[in-house]
């Protein structure tokens, strides 16, 4: 097989970007500030004005965003966290790394995320919480209805948003729609400081909290009095440079994105045998470009047809649900989840970032016909 001409994903940085985080590294490096220093309070800064949020509070991970603000979640009651089906490992795995349950919730075809009637369907006189996730950087229409609905029975919402930096319902930044929301700035997310985290949020009590959690438990940043069972989860001095590098780029990143996702969208519409799934009211990240296969499409066959003609899927969003993952069999209660499970089967991803051209999508889209021939069912 030769060298792939479209890769999945690819970081973007320019020689300007290079050069300011070398800057950066080299002040962090001259002065020894590497940690819980400048940039890292810029980028935390940057970040709150950029969504909205008062409050913005950095971690190492997108994982350890999750972990610090259901810590401090779990401080205002234990129990269980819905969890929609079709996520990422750290979905599920958060909740329980801190202390609290996950119980699985299915989702609905056109957005991937839950909605009040599913939610309604999975939800027990023991859940305190819902984590939605905004797959692929799709916000839900239905999120203000599941926000309202999480608040009238008591419950928080709290938004992984690791597929949704720059994504918006009606001007509403993803993580504005609950009590918080988490980033992540892993390599392959839309914005990346390498690695990364982040949480958002207006409540000041939480903020406080997830610092605390962030910071193995100490109110106060170099004294070692700690107070909470706390973990290290700060992000590092010179991983903020990078982070804060990629922010001031983001609007750039999301109009070519869009750009990109557009021209999918109008090769596709005459194409049998596939369906987009499209964001409704929303300025989508594009993250992903997720497009669901007719029943009876052999995935497998299509991924190595289309590899063979030179363009190369990334992984799916996710391949398979949650509770099919071999840690979650003894840790998560039974449950039905038939739309998320129908989803993870027959969808892929085709190859979006922001160093891809027209010229990459159109190809993509001529060599696709012939490779959904191949995995026709
Ligand atoms: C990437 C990702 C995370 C975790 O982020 P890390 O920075 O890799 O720890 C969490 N949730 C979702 C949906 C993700 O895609």
């Amino acid at each position: 097989m030769s060298a792939p001409r479209v890769v999945p994903v690819r970081p973007d940085f320019s020689a300007g970007d290079v050069e300011e985080i070398l800057g950066a590294i080299r002040t962090s490096l001259e002065t020894g500030m590497l940690a819980q220093g400048e940039q890292v309070a810029a980028f935390e800064r940057e970040t709150a004005a950029a969504t909205g949020a008062r409050h913005a509070v950095a971690t190492g991970t997108g994982t350890g965003a999750l972990v610090c603000g259901l810590r401090a979640l779990a401080a205002r009651g234990e129990g269980e966290v819905l969890v929609p089906a079709n996520s990422f490992y750290s979905s599920a795995a958060a909740p329980l790394l801190a202390g609290l349950r996950t119980r699985l919730v299915d989702v609905e075809p056109d957005t991937l995320a839950p909605s009040v009637r599913t939610l309604r369907e999975a939800v027990t006189p023991g859940t305190v919480g819902v984590l939605t996730v905004h797959l692929g950087g799709l916000i839900s229409p239905e999120l203000p209805e599941v926000a309202a609905w999480c608040a009238e029975r008591g419950l928080w919402l709290y938004e992984d948003c690791a597929h949704a930096h720059g994504s918006r319902l009606d001007g509403r930044h993803a993580g504005r729609f609950g009590v918080a929301g988490a980033f992540s700035y892993f390599a392959t997310k839309v914005i990346t400081a390498a690695e990364g985290g982040m949480v958002v949020t207006d409540d000041d009590e939480l903020a406080a909290a997830v610092r605390l959690h962030r910071n193995l438990g100490k109110p106060e940043e170099w004294r070692s009095h700690h107070t909470v069972l706390g973990e290290n989860a700060r992000m590092s001095e010179l991983h903020a440079a990078v982070g804060r590098a990629q922010l001031r780029r983001l609007d750039e990143f999301l109009a070519v994105r869009e750009r990109l996702a557009r021209r999918y969208t109008a090769g596709l519409a005459h194409l049998p045998g596939l369906t987009p799934v499209l964001p409704r009211q929303t300025a989508a990240s594009w993250y992903k470009y997720v497009v669901l296969l007719d029943p009876g499409t052999d995935r497998a066959a299509l991924r190595a047809a289309l590899a063979e003609a030179g363009v190369r899927l990334g992984g799916e969003i996710y391949e398979k649900p949650l509770d099919a993952q071999p840690v979650f069999e003894s840790l998560l209660p039974p449950g039905r989840h038939p739309v998320a499970d129908d989803l993870c089967a027959r969808h892929i991803c085709l190859p979006l970032h922001t160093r891809m051209t027209e010229e990459d999508v159109d190809l993509v889209l001529s060599v696709l016909p012939d490779a959904l021939k191949a995995a026709a069912g």
